[in-house]
Protein backbone atom coordinates (compact mmCIF):
# COMPACT_ATOMS: atom_id res chain seq x y z
CA UNK A 1 0.00 0.00 0.00
CA UNK A 2 1.64 3.30 -1.02
CA UNK A 3 0.03 5.92 1.40
CA UNK A 4 -1.45 4.87 4.68
CA UNK A 5 -2.86 7.21 7.68
CA UNK A 6 -2.34 6.70 11.51
CA UNK A 7 -3.30 8.35 14.67
CA UNK A 8 -1.16 9.66 16.85
CA UNK A 9 -0.24 7.86 19.70
CA UNK A 10 1.94 7.78 23.29
CA UNK A 11 4.17 5.20 24.67
CA UNK A 12 5.59 5.64 28.53
CA UNK A 13 8.87 3.60 28.79
CA UNK A 14 9.05 4.64 32.10
CA UNK A 15 11.87 5.27 33.84
CA UNK A 16 14.83 4.98 32.48
CA UNK A 17 16.25 1.70 33.76
CA UNK A 18 19.07 1.30 36.21
CA UNK A 19 20.71 -1.94 34.95
CA UNK A 20 23.10 -2.17 31.89
CA UNK A 21 21.36 -5.23 29.95
CA UNK A 22 17.76 -3.21 30.25
CA UNK A 23 19.11 0.30 29.45
CA UNK A 24 21.58 -0.73 26.11
CA UNK A 25 18.38 -2.51 25.09
CA UNK A 26 16.46 1.12 25.58
CA UNK A 27 19.49 2.99 24.01
CA UNK A 28 19.35 0.50 20.77
CA UNK A 29 15.28 0.75 19.91
CA UNK A 30 15.84 5.06 20.37
CA UNK A 31 19.03 4.27 18.01
CA UNK A 32 17.39 1.76 15.58
CA UNK A 33 14.14 4.47 15.59
CA UNK A 34 15.93 7.05 13.53
CA UNK A 35 16.83 4.84 11.24
CA UNK A 36 13.77 2.35 11.69
CA UNK A 37 16.33 -0.90 11.57
CA UNK A 38 13.95 -2.42 14.25
CA UNK A 39 14.17 -5.54 12.53
CA UNK A 40 18.07 -5.92 13.02
CA UNK A 41 17.48 -5.97 16.96
CA UNK A 42 18.17 -9.53 18.15
CA UNK A 43 18.78 -10.81 21.55
CA UNK A 44 22.47 -9.77 22.10
CA UNK A 45 22.65 -6.71 19.59
CA UNK A 46 22.14 -4.09 22.23
CA UNK A 47 25.54 -3.41 23.92
CA UNK A 48 27.02 -4.02 20.09
CA UNK A 49 24.90 -1.39 18.57
CA UNK A 50 25.31 1.20 21.72
CA UNK A 51 29.38 0.93 21.49
CA UNK A 52 29.23 1.51 17.67
CA UNK A 53 26.94 4.74 18.52
CA UNK A 54 29.52 5.66 21.54
CA UNK A 55 33.03 5.01 18.89
CA UNK A 56 31.10 6.90 16.06
CA UNK A 57 30.18 9.68 18.50
CA UNK A 58 26.59 9.23 18.24
CA UNK A 59 26.35 10.15 21.63
CA UNK A 60 22.51 11.63 21.57
CA UNK A 61 21.56 8.78 21.40
CA UNK A 62 23.22 7.62 25.01
CA UNK A 63 21.23 10.33 26.29
CA UNK A 64 18.26 8.01 26.69
CA UNK A 65 19.58 6.71 30.24
CA UNK A 66 20.28 7.63 33.70
CA UNK A 67 22.77 6.58 36.45
CA UNK A 68 21.88 7.24 40.45
CA UNK A 69 24.56 6.87 42.51
CA UNK A 70 24.52 7.35 46.40
CA UNK A 71 27.92 8.25 47.57
CA UNK A 72 28.75 8.11 51.03
CA UNK A 73 31.40 8.64 53.63
CA UNK A 74 33.57 5.47 54.17
CA UNK A 75 36.92 6.69 55.38
CA UNK A 76 35.74 4.77 59.47
CA UNK A 77 35.87 1.75 56.77
CA UNK A 78 38.96 2.29 54.90
CA UNK A 79 41.13 3.70 57.48
CA UNK A 80 44.43 2.90 55.86
CA UNK A 81 42.80 5.12 53.07
CA UNK A 82 45.12 8.14 52.15
CA UNK A 83 42.39 10.66 50.19
CA UNK A 84 39.66 12.61 52.11
CA UNK A 85 36.24 11.45 50.89
CA UNK A 86 34.20 13.28 48.38
CA UNK A 87 31.75 15.18 50.02
CA UNK A 88 28.45 17.35 48.34
CA UNK A 89 30.63 20.70 48.30
CA UNK A 90 34.06 18.95 47.07
CA UNK A 91 31.51 17.43 44.83
CA UNK A 92 30.35 21.07 43.55
CA UNK A 93 33.42 23.01 42.95
CA UNK A 94 34.90 20.13 41.01
CA UNK A 95 31.77 19.68 38.32
CA UNK A 96 31.18 23.61 38.33
CA UNK A 97 31.14 23.41 34.70
CA UNK A 98 29.07 20.00 34.31
CA UNK A 99 26.22 21.16 36.56
CA UNK A 100 23.77 21.17 33.83
CA UNK A 101 23.96 17.71 33.06
CA UNK A 102 23.75 16.13 36.84
CA UNK A 103 21.54 16.66 39.40
CA UNK A 104 23.40 16.81 42.95
CA UNK A 105 21.57 16.34 46.17
CA UNK A 106 23.37 16.31 49.98
CA UNK A 107 22.33 13.21 52.10
CA UNK A 108 21.68 14.21 55.75
CA UNK A 109 24.98 12.07 56.45
CA UNK A 110 27.07 14.12 54.30
CA UNK A 111 27.13 12.12 51.25
CA UNK A 112 25.09 13.09 47.81
CA UNK A 113 23.38 11.58 45.24
CA UNK A 114 24.53 12.31 41.71
CA UNK A 115 22.46 11.27 38.33
CA UNK A 116 23.60 11.68 35.01
CA UNK A 117 22.86 9.99 31.91
CA UNK A 118 25.46 7.90 30.24
CA UNK A 119 26.85 10.86 27.70
CA UNK A 120 27.15 13.53 30.59
CA UNK A 121 29.14 10.22 32.55
CA UNK A 122 31.30 10.45 29.83
CA UNK A 123 32.00 13.97 28.98
CA UNK A 124 31.98 14.38 33.01
CA UNK A 125 35.14 12.02 33.20
CA UNK A 126 37.06 13.89 30.53
CA UNK A 127 36.49 17.10 32.48
CA UNK A 128 37.81 15.02 35.76
CA UNK A 129 40.83 14.68 33.93
CA UNK A 130 42.55 17.63 36.34
CA UNK A 131 40.96 15.34 39.08
CA UNK A 132 42.19 11.97 39.12
CA UNK A 133 41.56 10.61 42.27
CA UNK A 134 37.71 11.61 41.48
CA UNK A 135 37.87 10.65 38.02
CA UNK A 136 38.81 7.08 39.09
CA UNK A 137 36.62 6.96 41.74
CA UNK A 138 33.95 7.11 39.19
CA UNK A 139 35.35 5.36 36.38
CA UNK A 140 35.19 2.70 38.66
CA UNK A 141 32.39 2.99 40.30
CA UNK A 142 30.35 3.62 36.82
CA UNK A 143 32.43 0.18 35.48
CA UNK A 144 30.99 -1.77 38.36
CA UNK A 145 27.29 -1.10 37.70
CA UNK A 146 27.54 -0.79 34.01
CA UNK A 147 30.65 -2.29 32.57
CA UNK A 148 29.60 -2.85 28.89
CA UNK A 149 29.80 1.11 28.98
CA UNK A 150 32.41 2.17 30.91
CA UNK A 151 35.19 -0.45 30.67
CA UNK A 152 38.36 0.57 28.55
CA UNK A 153 37.92 4.28 29.53
CA UNK A 154 41.63 3.82 31.02
CA UNK A 155 42.74 4.37 34.29
CA UNK A 156 46.43 3.98 33.94
CA UNK A 157 48.75 6.00 36.43
CA UNK A 158 45.92 7.62 38.27
CA UNK A 159 45.96 8.13 42.13
CA UNK A 160 43.48 6.27 44.67
CA UNK A 161 40.04 7.08 44.76
CA UNK A 162 38.39 8.83 47.97
CA UNK A 163 37.14 6.05 50.83
CA UNK A 164 33.64 6.12 49.65
CA UNK A 165 30.65 3.66 49.54
CA UNK A 166 28.94 3.99 46.29
CA UNK A 167 25.45 2.43 45.79
CA UNK A 168 23.57 2.38 42.67
CA UNK A 169 19.51 3.70 43.24
CA UNK A 170 16.35 1.45 41.21
CA UNK A 171 13.84 2.62 39.30
CA UNK A 172 11.56 2.47 42.69
CA UNK A 173 13.87 3.94 44.95
CA UNK A 174 14.02 7.45 42.56
CA UNK A 175 10.41 7.34 42.02
CA UNK A 176 10.09 7.08 46.09
CA UNK A 177 12.55 10.09 46.38
CA UNK A 178 10.85 12.27 43.44
CA UNK A 179 7.36 11.77 45.10
CA UNK A 180 8.38 12.81 48.71
CA UNK A 181 9.47 15.94 47.12
CA UNK A 182 10.20 17.27 43.66
CA UNK A 183 13.75 18.39 44.80
CA UNK A 184 14.77 14.68 44.12
CA UNK A 185 14.73 15.41 40.07
CA UNK A 186 16.73 12.09 39.44
CA UNK A 187 14.95 10.04 37.75
CA UNK A 188 14.59 9.97 33.66
CA UNK A 189 11.17 9.43 32.12
CA UNK A 190 11.36 8.15 28.70
CA UNK A 191 8.02 8.32 25.78
CA UNK A 192 7.72 7.42 22.24
CA UNK A 193 5.76 9.91 20.46
CA UNK A 194 4.20 9.18 16.93
CA UNK A 195 3.46 12.25 15.89
CA UNK A 196 3.57 14.25 12.63
CA UNK A 197 6.67 16.31 11.21
CA UNK A 198 5.02 19.61 12.54
CA UNK A 199 4.37 18.43 15.68
CA UNK A 200 8.09 16.92 15.96
CA UNK A 201 9.25 20.69 15.25
CA UNK A 202 7.29 21.52 18.05
CA UNK A 203 8.23 18.93 20.64
CA UNK A 204 12.02 19.20 19.97
CA UNK A 205 12.24 22.68 21.07
CA UNK A 206 12.12 22.23 24.63
CA UNK A 207 15.83 21.65 25.21
CA UNK A 208 16.13 20.38 28.69
CA UNK A 209 14.78 17.02 27.19
CA UNK A 210 16.68 14.30 24.50
CA UNK A 211 15.23 13.26 21.49
CA UNK A 212 16.07 10.71 18.52
CA UNK A 213 13.63 10.82 15.56
CA UNK A 214 12.95 9.08 12.86
CA UNK A 215 15.11 10.36 10.07
CA UNK A 216 13.96 11.82 7.10
CA UNK A 217 17.21 11.44 5.48
CA UNK A 218 17.95 8.24 6.08
CA UNK A 219 14.54 6.26 5.93
CA UNK A 220 13.42 5.51 2.32
CA UNK A 221 9.55 6.05 2.10
CA UNK A 222 9.49 4.74 -1.70
CA UNK A 223 10.04 1.35 -0.31
CA UNK A 224 8.57 1.44 3.02
CA UNK A 225 5.33 3.29 1.84
CA UNK A 226 4.32 6.97 2.80
CA UNK A 227 2.59 6.92 6.37
CA UNK A 228 0.94 10.08 7.88
CA UNK A 229 -0.93 11.28 10.76
CA UNK A 230 -4.43 11.54 10.33
CA UNK A 231 -6.10 14.42 10.62
CA UNK A 232 -8.82 14.68 12.73
CA UNK A 233 -11.13 16.09 11.17
CA UNK A 234 -11.26 12.58 9.45
CA UNK A 235 -10.91 10.38 12.51
CA UNK A 236 -14.96 9.89 11.84
CA UNK A 237 -14.30 8.25 8.27
CA UNK A 238 -11.22 6.25 9.24
CA UNK A 239 -11.14 2.21 9.86
CA UNK A 240 -8.74 0.84 12.35
CA UNK A 241 -8.72 -2.56 11.08
CA UNK A 242 -7.56 -1.46 7.80
CA UNK A 243 -5.95 2.01 8.10
CA UNK A 244 -7.92 3.48 5.72
CA UNK A 245 -10.45 6.05 5.27
CA UNK A 246 -13.55 5.25 3.82
CA UNK A 247 -13.18 6.66 -0.01
CA UNK A 248 -17.10 8.07 -0.14
CA UNK A 249 -15.85 10.82 2.22
CA UNK A 250 -15.32 13.71 0.26
CA UNK A 251 -12.78 15.04 2.64
CA UNK A 252 -11.10 11.88 3.36
CA UNK A 253 -11.02 11.34 -0.85
CA UNK A 254 -9.00 14.92 -0.54
CA UNK A 255 -6.65 14.10 1.71
CA UNK A 256 -6.10 10.66 0.24
CA UNK A 257 -5.50 12.35 -3.71
CA UNK A 258 -2.95 14.69 -1.93
CA UNK A 259 -1.16 12.44 -0.19
CA UNK A 260 -0.88 10.05 -3.41
CA UNK A 261 0.02 12.75 -5.54
CA UNK A 262 3.40 13.85 -3.05
CA UNK A 263 4.24 10.31 -3.08
CA UNK A 264 4.15 9.73 -6.52
CA UNK A 265 6.51 12.85 -6.79
CA UNK A 266 8.99 11.57 -4.07
CA UNK A 267 9.30 8.35 -6.02
CA UNK A 268 9.29 10.12 -9.06
CA UNK A 269 12.17 12.11 -7.80
CA UNK A 270 14.04 8.75 -6.13
CA UNK A 271 13.58 7.60 -9.92
CA UNK A 272 15.74 9.86 -10.88
CA UNK A 273 18.55 9.03 -8.80
CA UNK A 274 18.06 11.69 -5.92
CA UNK A 275 18.75 10.41 -2.43
CA UNK A 276 15.69 10.31 0.25
CA UNK A 277 17.58 13.33 1.84
CA UNK A 278 16.91 15.41 -0.71
CA UNK A 279 13.68 13.85 -2.27
CA UNK A 280 12.24 14.49 1.25
CA UNK A 281 12.16 17.68 0.44
CA UNK A 282 8.56 17.44 -1.55
CA UNK A 283 7.28 15.25 2.15
CA UNK A 284 4.41 16.96 4.22
CA UNK A 285 4.53 18.05 7.12
CA UNK A 286 1.95 15.63 7.92
CA UNK A 287 4.49 12.76 7.74
CA UNK A 288 3.81 10.05 10.29
CA UNK A 289 7.43 10.30 12.40
CA UNK A 290 8.45 8.21 15.46
CA UNK A 291 10.73 10.25 18.41
CA UNK A 292 11.73 9.15 21.27
CA UNK A 293 11.91 11.77 24.47
CA UNK A 294 13.41 11.35 27.74
CA UNK A 295 13.91 14.26 30.22
CA UNK A 296 12.66 14.51 33.95
CA UNK A 297 10.25 15.13 35.70
CA UNK A 298 10.84 19.17 36.34
CA UNK A 299 11.16 19.27 32.30
CA UNK A 300 7.72 17.01 31.95
CA UNK A 301 5.83 19.10 34.45
CA UNK A 302 6.57 22.23 32.13
CA UNK A 303 5.83 20.61 28.92
CA UNK A 304 2.56 19.79 30.23
CA UNK A 305 2.08 23.26 31.29
CA UNK A 306 2.91 24.70 28.00
CA UNK A 307 1.19 21.95 25.84
CA UNK A 308 -1.95 20.57 27.43
CA UNK A 309 -3.00 24.86 27.09
CA UNK A 310 -6.12 25.83 25.13
CA UNK A 311 -3.26 27.81 23.18
CA UNK A 312 -0.91 24.52 22.12
CA UNK A 313 -1.61 22.62 19.13
CA UNK A 314 -4.66 20.60 19.31
CA UNK A 315 -2.05 17.59 18.05
CA UNK A 316 0.73 18.48 20.76
CA UNK A 317 -2.15 18.98 22.90
CA UNK A 318 -3.45 15.50 22.52
CA UNK A 319 0.17 14.42 23.34
CA UNK A 320 0.64 16.22 26.65
CA UNK A 321 -2.37 15.07 27.78
CA UNK A 322 -1.37 11.56 27.40
CA UNK A 323 1.88 12.18 29.24
CA UNK A 324 -0.20 14.21 31.85
CA UNK A 325 -2.01 11.17 31.95
CA UNK A 326 1.06 9.15 32.80
CA UNK A 327 2.46 10.67 35.77
CA UNK A 328 -0.69 11.23 37.39
CA UNK A 329 -1.04 7.67 37.02
CA UNK A 330 2.40 7.69 39.51
CA UNK A 331 1.49 10.08 41.68
CA UNK A 332 2.69 13.15 40.14
CA UNK A 333 0.06 15.56 38.98
CA UNK A 334 0.67 19.22 38.13
C1 LIG B 1 1.38 28.19 22.55
C2 LIG B 1 2.78 28.26 22.06
C3 LIG B 1 3.09 29.03 20.96
C4 LIG B 1 4.42 29.10 20.50
N1 LIG B 1 4.71 29.87 19.41
C5 LIG B 1 5.99 29.99 18.97
C6 LIG B 1 6.33 30.79 17.86
O1 LIG B 1 5.48 31.43 17.26
N2 LIG B 1 7.62 30.85 17.46
C7 LIG B 1 8.61 30.15 18.11
O2 LIG B 1 9.79 30.25 17.72
N3 LIG B 1 8.32 29.37 19.16
C8 LIG B 1 7.05 29.27 19.61
N4 LIG B 1 6.76 28.46 20.67
C9 LIG B 1 7.85 27.69 21.30
C10 LIG B 1 8.33 28.38 22.59
O3 LIG B 1 8.90 29.63 22.30
C11 LIG B 1 9.41 27.49 23.28
O4 LIG B 1 10.51 27.34 22.44
C12 LIG B 1 8.89 26.14 23.65
O5 LIG B 1 7.61 26.20 24.20
C13 LIG B 1 9.84 25.49 24.69
O6 LIG B 1 9.66 26.19 25.93
P1 LIG B 1 10.84 26.50 26.92
O7 LIG B 1 11.94 27.23 26.22
O8 LIG B 1 10.25 27.15 28.11
O9 LIG B 1 11.25 25.00 27.34
P2 LIG B 1 12.69 24.30 27.46
O10 LIG B 1 13.55 24.60 26.29
O11 LIG B 1 12.42 22.85 27.76
O12 LIG B 1 13.30 24.97 28.72
C14 LIG B 1 12.76 24.68 30.04
C15 LIG B 1 13.23 25.77 30.97
O13 LIG B 1 14.66 25.71 31.06
C16 LIG B 1 15.18 27.02 31.10
N5 LIG B 1 16.03 27.22 29.92
C17 LIG B 1 16.31 26.31 28.95
N6 LIG B 1 17.20 26.80 28.10
C18 LIG B 1 17.50 28.05 28.50
C19 LIG B 1 18.37 29.06 28.02
N7 LIG B 1 19.14 28.89 26.93
N8 LIG B 1 18.43 30.23 28.69
C20 LIG B 1 17.70 30.42 29.82
N9 LIG B 1 16.84 29.50 30.33
C21 LIG B 1 16.76 28.32 29.68
C22 LIG B 1 13.99 27.96 31.14
O14 LIG B 1 13.67 28.18 32.50
C23 LIG B 1 12.90 27.15 30.49
O15 LIG B 1 11.61 27.53 30.92
C24 LIG B 1 5.45 28.37 21.16
C25 LIG B 1 5.11 27.60 22.27
C26 LIG B 1 3.81 27.52 22.73
C27 LIG B 1 3.50 26.67 23.92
Amino acid sequence: MSVRFVKSSVTAYGIAPSDENRALRLVELCGRTAYKSEDKITGDSARKFVLMLKSHGHLSVLEHSNIVLRVENDSAGRAGAQASPLTYESMLEALRERLGFHRIHPLASGGFLISGNFRAWFDTLDHLKQHDGMRKFFLENLGRFFPAIFAGEGLDGQTGPPPCRVSLLGEQEQLELLKSSPSFDLPVFVFKFVCDRGITHEVVRHRVFSFTQESTRYVNYGNRGLELILPEELYGSYDDQTGETASEELLAGEWRKRAELIFHWYGEDLARGLRPEIARDILPNLLKSELFVSGRWSGWRHFITLRDAAQAHPRIRTIAKEVRKYFEGLGLGC
